[in-house]
């Protein structure tokens, strides 16, 4: 792993794309990200974008932003006011291209120091997303931002299975997310069980049922066709993450899954599809 520490001169970039009917800005902590090398790095949108790779491997390097916290906290009366000044709430996505509880969070604690800054600087909307229980560390915290504006944690749980055949291993068990699911429910704080990219499920009345009785307050499913970046999912199809799926379950390959595991999901939570559900938009 390539690990440097950087100065960056802004923290908070306003959205555009997928992202934009979402939230008015994102916020990386780290470029790069730690776990690139497990199962969900395979079809990670990320490893596309040269702009961030700079023809650097996915899951080989790291680059720290370790101002990002006085950053923060400098520009953050600026974006909110644009933000604002365009009819919209001040609402951060951390984060977009990275896990912020990846594994050298435990090093650096850049995640941590920029929720500090937050009590002071709060959002009026901040979503929290990552693969790995390791979150709870912060959950005080979280608990404290939640009283200082809308907060909900996002938690990545492709399935029902650990992991697909041809895959490496995920960045956390499936039993540490859904124990994650209910730490934060216990705790009072709204948590969305996310399966992006959906995986093929072995039995979803039982998996829905299990979500729920965890304490996810919603759902929100996207499949890797329009959930990738790409309208046909094709940059998804170039990787293993394809394979192992068709693998599995061929009909899992079609977008009608995405609908027709919804349609299930619906029985036992609120439902948001790809973007609408990033944005904390369900049906039910
Ligand atoms: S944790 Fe997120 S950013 Fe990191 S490799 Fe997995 S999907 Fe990509």
């Amino acid at each position: 792993m390539d690990i440097s520490q950087i100065e960056s001169k802004s923290v908070l970039t306003r959205t555009s794309g997928y992202l934009k009917s979402v939230c008015s800005h994102s916020l990386n902590p780290y470029i790069g990200c730690g776990f690139g090398r497990s199962s969900c790095g395979v079809g990670c949108y990320v490893r596309f974008n040269p702009w961030l790779t700079r023809g650097r491997e996915w899951g080989r390097f790291v680059d720290v932003k370790r101002n990002a916290p006085d950053v923060y906290a400098k520009t953050c009366p600026r974006e909110k006011s644009w933000a604002r000044g365009r009819g919209h709430p001040f609402s951060i996505f951390l984060s977009s291209s990275t896990d912020p509880w990846q594994p050298l969070e435990t090093k650096f604690r850049i995640t941590r120091r920029l929720l500090e800054v937050m009590q002071t600087y709060p959002p009026d909307e901040l979503i929290l997303q990552t693969h790995t229980a390791l979150i709870l560390e912060d959950l005080p915290l979280i608990h404290t931002l939640a009283g200082l504006c809308r907060l909900r944690v996002h938690l990545s749980i492709e399935g029902d299975r650990d992991c697909l055949t041809g895959l490496p291993q995920p960045p956390c068990s499936l039993e540490d997310r859904i124990r994650a699911l209910k730490e934060f429910s216990k705790a009072g704080v709204s948590v969305v069980a996310c399966l992006s990219p959906l995986y093929p499920l072995q039995d979803a009345h039982r998996f829905f049922s299990l979500l729920a009785q965890s304490g996810a307050t919603a759902v929100v499913i996207d499949h890797f066709i329009q959930g990738d970046g790409t309208p046909d999912g094709s940059r998804t199809l170039k990787t293993s993450l394809a394979q192992a799926i068709n693998k599995v379950s061929p009909q899992a390959m079609r977008l009608s899954y995405r609908d027709e595991v919804a349609q299930i999901a619906k029985s036992y939570l609120p439902v948001g599809i790809s973007s609408q559900g990033f944005a904390g938009q369900y049906t039910q």
